[in-house]
This record gives C-alpha cells, structure tokens and sequence, in this order.
C-alpha cells in the first residue's frame, strides 16, 4: 500500500499536521517512537496556550491532540524512524524499526531534545542526580538542593517548578541576562527558594556511589571557582533537533535545525518539516501547530500536482 503522506512525530506539530491531513482525507500514517506529546510531556503545565487562560496540564493538552488526530482518521504506528530512502522519487520509502512505509509526501515533525553540555560528569551523572526534565525527576529531591543550568524559558520554568520539591534551587547562567520572558523572570525573582548564580559556567560535576555530591562552578568576571554541593543537576541549554535518519542532501541551517520556505517546503520536494525541528525563530506550542496546519496544507497541494 502506499500512503499520501506520512508525519514523522506526534508532538504539537504532527498532531495538528495528522488534523488537517485526515480532514482533507489523505490517506495518512503517523510514527511515534514513543507516547504523543512529543516535549510536552516534559513540561508540567501550559500557560500561554491559548483558549486556556488558566492553564492546562501538559499531558492533558497532548492527550487532547492526539485524540483530535484519531478523530479525523489519521493511522497511528509505534516505532522509530531510521532512514528515508527515495527521498527525490515520486513513492519515498519510509525506513522504521518495524518495517518500511511507502508514501507520496513526508511531513518531518520530529521535534528536537535537550541539548547537553558536554562536561566532565554529565554523562556519568545522568539519572543520578543529572537531568534534563524537572517533571520527572523533580520528586526525586525532596528536601534537597538543586542546581538549574541555562537562562531561557526552559531553564526559569523548570526552576520554578523544582521548588515545589528541592530546598533551595541555584539557578546558574552565564551571562548577566536571561533571555526567558519577562514574567517568569519576575517569578523567578520573588522565589525566595531560587538562587541566582549570574555570569557562571558549570565545569564539573562530582559525586560518588550514591548519585551527585557536588559540582564546580566558574564565575566569569571575578576569575573564581565555586564548589557547590547539590544533589540535582538540571540541565536546560537549549534544543538539538532529531534528524539522525534525514537524507544528508536536505539543507540544514547553521545549528542543524532544518530550512523550509513559508509553506513549510525543505530543500527536497514532497518532503516538509513542521515545529521544533525546523529552523525559525519562536519555539512554541502555537507555532508548532500552526506549521503544522500550514505543512499538511502544503502536502495536499504537493499531492494535487503529483495526481
Ligand atoms: P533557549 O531559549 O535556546 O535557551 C538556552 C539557554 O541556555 C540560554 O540562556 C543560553 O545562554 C544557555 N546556554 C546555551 N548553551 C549553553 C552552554 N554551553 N553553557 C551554558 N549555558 C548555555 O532554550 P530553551 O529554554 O530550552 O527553549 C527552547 C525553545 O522553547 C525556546 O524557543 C523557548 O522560548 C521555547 N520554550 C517556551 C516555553 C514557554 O513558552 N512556556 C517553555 C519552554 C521553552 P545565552 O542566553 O547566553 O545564549
């Protein structure tokens, strides 16, 4: 069988993107190598999401996507995307962990992950102590102090959100300014559980059998080295996105994150990208589904011209 299009990720993007295909009865397959949701399901609760004005619970919102998406008609797969192959033919072949898929059009909406720091214990440290989702792990330290590394939405949120269980937060960030939104800015400044640590780089991270003993910090301007003993690291230094099994010749901007045009178009015809894994300017659950929409739109029109 061949399909009209398959979306790659069921997060905001290819939900919405799932929508509006099923709606304009394409016959469409989404692949989702784990529950939908996509990064949402690493937040706690969505704020600036609008209809909501009190806010929603983020795995509510990603529930409420999903079944929005199951509604319309849109196939659900489980399984991990490997490699995309005919990728400038009419039929590209979709390479999973569970078979190969035939389609007309692909819509990428593969989100992207937290980016690591790649310093000493890190890599060691993960799952014990270190981390890169407050909801999961919050809990785990109860009573205990944290650290927060990194000065964007990500970082502040998940900062406030940890004092709900950690004793104190240190929230470290190497430069004078966050980039955050201001509000969560002034939230964060009348925390009295938050500390913040400004112009300061994590070097280390140490700790023993037990998970996280301490870790090192670097101030800057003063040329000084701090050790802080914390039991939690939380890690929040922006997005790398997922394109391990992307054609090599489908343009990529400098950070890796994939180019389109307006219409949601990349460098390779019949093939789209939607939400975090594209290259653009805001990062949002708003913008994720509204690319989404617009590379579902776009697909439908690709297909038209194939007919
Ligand atoms: P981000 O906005 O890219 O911020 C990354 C932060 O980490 C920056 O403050 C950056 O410092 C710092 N950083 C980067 N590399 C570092 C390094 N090697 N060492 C130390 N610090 C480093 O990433 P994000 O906060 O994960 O957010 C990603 C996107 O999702 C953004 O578009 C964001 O707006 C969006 N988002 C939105 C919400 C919301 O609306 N509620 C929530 C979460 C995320 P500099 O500032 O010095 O560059």
């Amino acid at each position: 069988m061949i399909y009209d299009l398959v979306i790659i990720g069921a997060g905001p993007a290819g939900c919405s993107a799932g929508i509006y295909a099923g709606r304009a009865r394409l016959k469409v397959v989404v692949i989702e190598q784990l529950s939908p949701g996509g990064q949402l399901l690493s937040y706690s609760r969505v704020e600036n999401y609008p209809g909501f004005p009190e806010g929603i619970d983020a795995f509510e919102l990603s529930d409420r996507f999903a079944k929005h998406m199951d509604l319309f008609g849109a196939e659900r797969i489980s399984a991990t995307v490997e490699s995309i192959e005919n990728h400038r033919e009419k039929i590209k072949k979709v390479i999973t962990s569970v078979g190969s898929i035939e389609t007309k059009a692909i819509i990428i909406a593969s989100g992207a992950v937290p980016k690591k720091l790649d310093i000493p214990g890190e890599k060691e440290f993960i799952g014990k102590g270190v981390s890169y989702c407050a909801v999961c792990d919050g809990p785990f330290f109860r009573d205990q102090d944290v650290a927060v590394v990194g000065g964007g939405d990500s970082a502040l949120e998940e900062a406030l959100y940890l004092t709900r269980f950690a004793s104190r937060v240190f929230l470290v960030h190497r430069r004078d300014q966050f980039r955050a939104a201001q509000i969560l800015q002034d939230r964060v400044a009348s925390n009295d559980k938050i500390t913040r640590i400004m112009n300061t780089t994590l070097s280390k991270i140490r700790g023993g059998s037990g998970g996280v003993e301490t870790i090192s910090l670097y101030n800057k301007l003063r040329h000084e080295t701090l050790e802080l003993p914390v039991k939690g690291v939380f890690i929040f230094v922006g997005l790398e996105p997922n394109i391990s099994f992307l054609p090599k010749d489908v343009k990529l901007d400098s950070n890796g994150f994939i180019i389109t045009d307006e219409r949601m178009q990349t460098s390779v015809e019949g093939i789209f990208a939607a939400g975090d894994v594209r290259s653009k300017l805001l990062r949002q659950i708003v913008t994720a589904v509204s690319d989404g929409a617009m590379a579902a739109f776009s697909a439908q029109q690709y297909l038209e011209l194939l007919a």
